[in-house]
């Protein structure tokens, strides 16, 4: 069954290599004999070496915190609420080398919010991340033993974001979602772009010269900020390694808008009608002072053209 989504869930890390797809029959099955209830991502040792950080999927509730002993890794359970409409969703991250300081039961955290370190405590053969993701009831109490009841492919409720990249995607699952991206209905107001490249130059000015080439762009989720026509073709602009490049928008990669913090631009906006109220509420009371002195100036003319 699919669930239709009220917000767009992340994928719980920078980089996504994912080792095991969700009950991945023909690997996990024949080598544990068990299903596999959810996508396993390692960051950590094969591919990039040093410490990588695991968020939160979206904003919820501590619910369950596991700390390693012996065969139980470090382990944490998030509620989340309203994500998709008469359903809870709980997501639910193992084997990290250490939890985020704070992160207790009972605490709240936002999305992206960093919830501990990629690890291999517990029952792992290598450092990674099990991330599960469970469309449970309204009001349902929890069960390790019912995971495989609401357990779903969390491939296909987290997302992808600009700031985020795939590392290793045998089967290119991570690929479909990217692609997918693109379907969503969009938040008003969103102003980001999300590109996906195959191989392509980008450059340090929106022109097709030879000196304005700066190498290949990595396939990726890239933040873009704004678009310029240049030459016949529309320029993307975006920030690599610190530096504003642009790529050409044709064959190869592509771009959309992307929700991303859309909360941040809500809460701008309140905070800019804040300061405007504010300011309207000085300009107010000047024109009052004003009006009062004037009237003052009016009185004391009068008594002047008395004498
Ligand atoms: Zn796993």
């Amino acid at each position: 069954m699919d669930y239709k989504l009220n917000r767009y869930p992340r994928l719980p890390e920078e980089l996504i290599c994912i080792t095991t797809y969700f009950d991945d029959e023909d690997e996990y099955f024949n080598q544990f004999g068990e299903h596999h209830y959810a996508v396993d991502m390692a960051y950590t040792s094969r591919w990039q070496g040093g410490t990588k950080y695991v968020r939160a999927a979206d904003d919820g509730v501590i619910k369950w915190r596991q700390d390693a002993t012996g065969t139980a890794a470090n382990a944490l359970r998030i509620e989340h609420y309203g994500l998709i409409d008469g359903k809870t969703v709980h997501t639910r991250y193992f084997h990290m080398s250490e939890i985020a300081k704070g992160m207790t039961v009972g605490k709240e955290v936002k999305k992206g919010e960093i919830i501990g370190i990629e690890g291999r405590t517990g029952n792992a053969t290598g450092p990674h991340l099990h991330f599960e993701f469970l469309v449970c009831p309204t009001d349902y109490k929890f069960k390790s033993a019912e995971v495989y009841k609401y357990a779903v492919d969390p491939l296909k409720y987290c997302f992808l974001y600009p700031d985020q990249k795939i590392g290793y995607d045998p089967k290119n699952q991570v690929r479909t979602l990217l692609n997918e991206y693109e379907k969503l209905p969009l938040e008003k107001g969103s102003r980001f772009v999300c590109l996906r490249s195959n191989a392509l130059y980008y450059r340090s000015a929106p022109e097709t010269v030879a000196e304005t080439k700066l190498g290949f762009l990595p396939e990726g989720g890239y933040a873009a900020s704004y678009t310029v026509e240049n030459g016949g073709y529309e320029w993307v602009s975006f920030e690599l390694e610190g530096k504003e490049v642009f790529a050409a928008v044709y064959n190869g990669l592509s771009y959309i808008e992307a929700p991303i913090d859309y909360e941040k631009l809500y809460n701008e906006e309140l905070l800019k009608n804040k300061e405007l109220a504010e300011q309207n509420e000085v300009l107010k009371a000047e024109a009052e002072a004003a009006k009062a002195s004037l009237s003052e100036m009016t009185e004391a003319l009068k008594v002047l053209r008395k004498y």
